[in-house]
């Protein structure tokens, strides 16, 4: 048995995310999750709220609550639909918890002690009104670049370019609108990053495994040079400065930077988890974050867009390898390319694109997330459309599984009773469909262990395809009226094909394999199964009661697709 460590890329806390986010991170990591636990590895999949830096306490100014009470707020609400989607998080945690408080304050002291953190004095914006720093997008202003208003500290939407506050011309503070403000003296940390060169080179030299994508994106960042970053900042809400456990002289107003403590709250994330164990199951988060622990065999995967890249190649690397304590390192990461809405980028401002929230009030969640898997962004860019899901949604699912499922199930109640039929001995027929499933299986399986999500949504398809063509060929309408024990084999055959389809639907499609289980008296969820057909399609008992289930999926019809089109955005929007 296997140890796997999986993390899928912390959201951040302003708001329930679109289906973008869930495509290129949640979903596909959950999906693996499932996997290797059917498989009979030990799993623990570890996510958590982003809660700090500026975008948060203006949200929650913007929502008249004090930041806490947003943070707590919108945690909850990104839990409960993220398992409403079945994401099978072990934990869920929230990077303003204590634990990530102290493992943050941790990280800085050893790496100040291994003298890679050093005080630098700053020029920022101070607004005399407001009485405090305006750090990031606390103040907005002109971009000197393309002469934009408003541009953020941190950044111009309009035209792309990063920002440091002290670049905006006419600048404002974001708070008060106040335009008297002036630069001032203000002392931060810095990490300094550029002594981690050579250590991060050495280490992604050993990651020649990697796909091209993080790779090329790691490589780009040293290549372009690594600079050392400021990693606080003047705010009250996050993590903050200490020195030896007390606050740091010159730093009582300061807190950490979200970019610094974010990445650690995976490991503080796994702390909360363990905190939160009854205590007659203690786990032990140490033997799958310490070397020295435990964790030397335990197989770490991220899962990520590709933003996040840089930040789990470099930053965060940096962060572990300069503390020079045994902490576990990635040893795969699965990145992403962006899931489109049409030709443009899902925007909540424009009401263009679907959030978590809203699809599911339209559809069940297998259905996102079958569509979700299928069109997944690994290699490139890909687009959502109505049209595209319309018909991966009738096509795969309701015309393939759900009508193989059901068609099989109404005909062994209106013949046999609803039970398992007796009788008979497989053919030609049923030793050349074992042959085929056998090597859709190996494939399946292979393109599951790859991470190869929309490879495995095709292979899964391949095999509810194999399961309709033999009963279109075996055809047990026509045998039933000369030869019993021939229609009982193919129903058997066709009975053992939809248990199997449970198990291996699961992992894409947890709901529905959940729905076909329990209607085939089977342990939910199952165990992944082996690649010899003739074994897994002989594997339900004689005389087991079973019942068609409920319709699996209603077919998304037109006038749906014009009302969605129309609430949601299209290619006309
Ligand atoms: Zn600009």
């Amino acid at each position: 048995m296997a140890r796997i460590l999986i993390t899928s890329a912390l959201p951040y806390i302003n708001g329930v995310k679109h289906l973008g986010n869930l495509a290129g991170s949640m979903l596909p990591a959950d999906v693996y999750a499932r996997f290797k636990r059917a498989r009979g590895d030990e799993v623990l999949y570890i996510c958590a709220t982003d809660e700090h830096g500026t975008p948060a306490e203006l949200a929650a100014a913007a929502a008249g609550q004090d930041v806490a009470t947003y943070c707590q707020e919108q945690h909850a609400l990104q839990h409960d639909v993220g398992r409403a989607y079945g994401l099978s998080w072990d934990w869920f945690g929230r990077s303003s918890s204590p634990q990530n408080h102290r493992l943050t304050q941790h990280f800085a002291q050893v790496l100040e002690d291994n003298g890679l953190i050093e005080e630098r004095v700053d020029q920022m914006v101070y607004s005399v009104d407001d009485r405090r720093f305006l750090p990031d997008r606390y103040v907005e202003g002109t971009c000197p670049h393309c002469r934009h208003t408003p541009a953020r500290g941190d950044q111009c939407d309009n035209c792309g370019r990063l920002l440091d506050p002290t670049d905006l011309i006419d600048p404002y503070s974001a708070i008060s609108g106040s335009r008297n403000i002036e630069v001032r003296d203000t002392r931060h940390l810095y990490l300094l990053q550029t002594k981690m060169e050579q250590p991060l080179r050495d280490w992604l030299a050993t990651k020649g495994d990697w796909p091209l994508l993080p790779r090329s994106i790691a490589y780009k960042h040293l290549d372009d040079g690594l600079i050392d970053r400021g990693i606080t900042r003047d705010l009250a809400w996050g993590v903050p400065v200490t020195r030896d456990g007390l606050p740091r002289p010159g730093f009582e107003d300061k807190v950490f930077y979200v970019w610094f403590d974010a990445p650690i709250e995976y490991i503080a994330a796994t702390q909360e988890w363990a905190d939160n164990a009854p205590v007659e199951e203690a786990r032990d988060w140490r033997r799958w974050w310490r070397t020295d622990a435990g964790a030397e065999d335990v197989r770490y995967l991220e899962f990520m867009g590709k933003d996040n890249v840089a930040f789990h190649t470099v930053s965060f690397p940096a962060t572990i390898l300069g503390s020079r304590e045994p902490w576990k390192l990635v040893d795969t990461l699965k990145a992403f390319n962006w899931l489109n809405w049409y030709g443009g980028k899902f925007s909540t401002s424009q009401k263009r694109g679907v959030f978590m929230d809203q699809a599911l009030a339209l559809l069940p969640p297998d259905y996102w997330r079958w569509y979700l898997a299928a069109n997944s962004p690994e290699t490139s860019d890909t687009a959502f459309t109505w049209e595209q899901f319309q018909s991966a949604i009738n096509r795969d699912l309701a015309d393939v599984l759900g009508n193989f499922v059901n068609r099989i199930l109404k005909f062994n109640e209106a013949r046999f009773e609803g039970v398992v039929p007796d009788g008979g001995e497989p053919g030609e027929l049923e030793h050349r469909l074992h042959a085929d499933v056998s090597i859709k299986l190996a494939d399946l399986t292979e393109q599951m262990e790859a991470i190869e999500i929309r490879k495995s949504a095709q292979a899964l398809r391949d095999l509810w395809v194999l399961g309709n063509q033999y009963l279109q060929e075996a055809a047990p309408w026509t045998a039933i009226k000369t030869d019993r024990d021939r229609a009982a084999v193919i129903v058997r055959t066709g009975l053992n094909l939809v248990a199997l389809f449970a198990r291996i639907s699961a992992p894409i499609l947890p709901f529905t394999a959940q729905t076909i289980a329990d209607s085939m008296g089977e342990p939910y969820p199952g165990v992944w199964p082996s690649t010899d057909a003739a074994l897994e399609l002989n594997r339900l008992a004689v005389g087991q009661p079973v019942r068609a289930p409920e319709v699996l999926f209603r077919k998304v019809e037109d006038d749906q697709v014009a009302q969605w089109t129309q609430q949601f955005g299209g290619a006309d929007s």
